[in-house]
């Protein structure tokens, strides 16, 4: 899909980007823990676009920080006032960790949202780690000080995860959902999953299974201690018109 610049600059403009939700579960008890936020593109004529058409070039063309900032300044609002204080884990991109600008777009989004940091949940892929380690600890340590939390996605599909698992402060690993959906038919997926589970318990990391489809696999994922699940079977990612109705069906209280 060829995106132009004029495109980008109206979307942004018109606030075309917005945040879509996906639970996050408490695999013992079935509570919603928090949510993910996941960027779509509500384009007036194409519909709904995955962020698997736009964020490439969003990192590429320098609108992923304006983007990012829409979406979380959108994204705290609708989490804040939910009951139970449900989490909110957003994706970041390996550019916006160099410099300080980012540090101070979620001071300002949390604080116009009422959002309490220690809620906010930052996504880091491991590309992003390859890039410059100095400059990323900088800003991952003021938005450590600041309460945030930080999490290592789609752990075990780069090279050297171990390596980045030392190198930062993380506070939950996010197992992939390539093992997760092997689970059932690849015993060594199963032994890959359970090692990552052992390996985020020894370490103290919260784990997080991602593309949880289905009770088989939800039941695997329990028995080897993983503590949150993440998947269809609990809920596609919703737009916030549909957080409400989300809610009722998650929460008995
Ligand atoms: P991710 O961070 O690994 O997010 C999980 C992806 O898996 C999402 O795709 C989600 O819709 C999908 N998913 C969740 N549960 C299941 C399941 O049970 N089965 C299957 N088959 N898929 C499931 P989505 O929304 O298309 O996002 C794709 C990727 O785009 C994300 O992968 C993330 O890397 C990136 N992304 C999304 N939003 C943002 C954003 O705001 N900023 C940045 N930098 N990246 C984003
Ligand atoms: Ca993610
Ligand atoms: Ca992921
Ligand atoms: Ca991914």
């Amino acid at each position: 899909m060829q995106i132009s610049q004029q495109d980008v600059h109206q979307a942004l403009e018109r606030g075309e980007f917005v945040p879509h939700f996906q639970p996050i579960i408490r695999l013992r008890t079935g509570q919603l823990y928090g949510f993910e936020m996941l960027a779509r593109w509500a384009h007036p004529e194409l519909g709904l676009i995955f962020p698997g058409d736009f964020i490439e070039q969003a990192e590429r063309d320098g609108w992923i920080s304006e983007l990012t900032y829409q979406l979380l300044r959108k994204g705290l609002k609708e989490i804040a006032p939910l009951p139970g204080e449900p989490t909110l884990s957003v994706n970041i991109s390996p550019p916006q960790l160099h410099g300080t600008s980012f540090v101070d777009q979620v001071h300002e989004a949390a604080a116009e949202a009422n959002f309490p940091l220690n809620r906010l949940i930052l996504e880091i892929t491991e590309s992003a780690l390859a890039e410059d380690i100095v400059s990323v600890s900088k800003t991952v340590q003021s938005l450590k000080i600041a309460g945030c939390r930080l999490a290592l996605d789609d752990f075990g599909t780069g090279y050297s995860s171990l390596l980045h698992l030392q190198s930062l402060p993380f506070d939950e690993l996010k197992v992939d959902r390539s093992f997760v959906s092997s689970m059932t038919q690849k015993h060594d997926s199963r032994q890959i999953v359970a090692a990552v589970v052992g390996l985020g318990q020894s370490l103290s990391l919260t784990t997080v299974a991602e593309g949880v489809e289905t009770e088989e696999q939800a039941e695997i994922l329990l028995w080897l201690g993983c503590e949150l699940g993440q998947g269809w079977l609990y809920g596609k990612p919703v737009p916030a018109e549909q957080l409400d109705e989300m809610m009722k069906r998650r929460q008995p209280h």
